[in-house]
């Protein structure tokens, strides 16, 4: 009984057996595709933004200027001037090596490196996270300076040189001034730094009397 019972038992329609799916070793090639599609698109910074745009005049952060003692009579409107097949979508301040670059702001390091055209490069973005401030061609950073770090308007970010693209002509400061639009920092319209900085230079000589006309602190709105 107790056998017949047991035979009854383990006689029931027993499951279908599921076969153990095959695991196939994918080919190099395909797998080699998964990855490449997998991966993140690069982030990396690049010099030149698309220029464009409105940007209207409560944007405006309120900036000193990224060198000491600036003269208006420094500044040139650079901006957007062609040089072979590149938009000079920046200013120049010409400086004597080693002077030293300051936070136009209160901000973030977003980025320190080095780069082709820019040389020793710094990207700073300001508290609110509206703007990006790029500083190319230096000699040097101030010591320590690392992404990430909180840096308050006026604090030495680095300086003054001729690296990158700059090798071989006078030391400068190559300033640039990005609206931030999304999470792509580094890209969004260029604004032109030249009368904000006039602005500022002014400003800083509030305590003196300035002996320079005070400049329009307009913003150009450039065609798409
Ligand atoms: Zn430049």
């Amino acid at each position: 009984l107790n056998g017949l019972a047991i035979g009854a038992t383990v006689r029931k329609p027993a499951p279908p057996v599921r076969q153990a799916p095959v695991v196939k070793k994918a080919a190099p090639r395909t797998q080699a595709t998964a990855t490449r599609k997998r991966r993140p698109v690069a982030r990396r910074p690049v010099l030149i933004a698309k220029p464009v745009a409105l940007v209207t005049a409560q944007d405006l952060p309120e900036l000193i200027p990224p060198v000491e003692r600036l003269k208006v009579s420094e500044l040139s409107d650079s901006f957007l001037t062609r040089r072979g097949n590149i938009v000079h979508q920046a200013i120049d301040i010409m400086r004597p090596l080693g002077d030293p670059l300051v936070a136009v702001t209160d901000g973030v390091i977003r980025k320190v490196g080095v780069n082709p055209l820019g040389g020793l490069t710094v990207y700073l973005v300001d508290a609110a996270g509206r703007y990006c401030y790029y500083y190319a061609h230096l000699s040097g950073y101030s010591e320590g300076l690392a992404e990430g770090q909180a840096v308050r308007q006026g604090d030495v970010i680095g300086y003054v040189g001729d690296t990158g693209n700059a090798r071989g002509g006078p030391p400068h400061l190559h300033f640039q001034i990005t609206k931030i639009r999304n999470e792509n920092w580094w890209t969004g319209p260029v604004v032109n730094p030249d009368p904000l900085l006039k602005k500022a230079a002014l400003e800083a000589l509030r305590d003196g009397v300035p002996a320079e006309p005070i400049p329009e602190p307009a913003l150009t709105e450039l065609p798409r």
